[in-house]
């Protein structure tokens, strides 16, 4: 198992993604799962040779916990006041902020955070909540600058574990 790379980028970062096409549930029959690279996104298939559970999530999040500042994407007001948080969590293609402030599911933030003391901010341009629930909000990215993302990629990859876990 500790062979396994992604093909796109030869990282070893990789997990079980979630099965969801009608050829990811038969092949899962000959323990052949889709999988996804958790630094570059590639998804690909191999041979796995044992049964697992179908993962709920591709990306694996990294418990960090980093200050974070986030407000609304477009406001309406150029002038208003973003909200504090912490992120809880994180992977390549989103994260957990946890805050007091109740969000609105669809809502479109634009948020920086910091990784280590006197690091410049990484900005995320535009992430989408997903859930908000018990003072935490689930967001997703969908605008990115390259650069950003590579530091970001850097930090899952200092944080992921190497190994697969054998019960996900
Ligand atoms: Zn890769």
């Amino acid at each position: 198992m500790s062979d396994l790379r992604c093909p796109a980028c030869g990282a070893s970062k990789i997990r079980l993604a979630h099965r969801k096409s009608l050829s990811d549930v038969l092949l899962s029959g000959l323990t052949i799962y889709p999988f996804r690279c958790q630094l570059c996104a590639d998804r690909f298939r191999t041979f796995l040779g044992r049964r697992t559970p179908n993962p709920r999530r591709s990306f694996e999040r990294v418990e960090v916990s980093f200050p974070v500042w986030f407000k609304p994407r477009r406001s309406t007001y150029p002038d208003e006041m973003g909200q504090e948080g912490v992120i809880v969590n994180l992977s390549i293609r989103g994260c957990r902020i946890r805050s007091s402030l109740p969000i609105a599911v669809g809502t479109r933030l634009e948020l920086e955070f910091q990784y280590s003391d006197g690091s410049f901010p990484i900005t995320i341009e535009e992430a989408v909540v997903r859930s908000s629930t018990d003072g935490a909000i689930g967001l997703r990215f969908t605008q990115l600058r390259r650069s950003d993302e590579r530091r970001i990629r850097r930090i899952v990859d200092v944080w992921l574990s190497e190994l697969l876990p054998s019960s996900r």
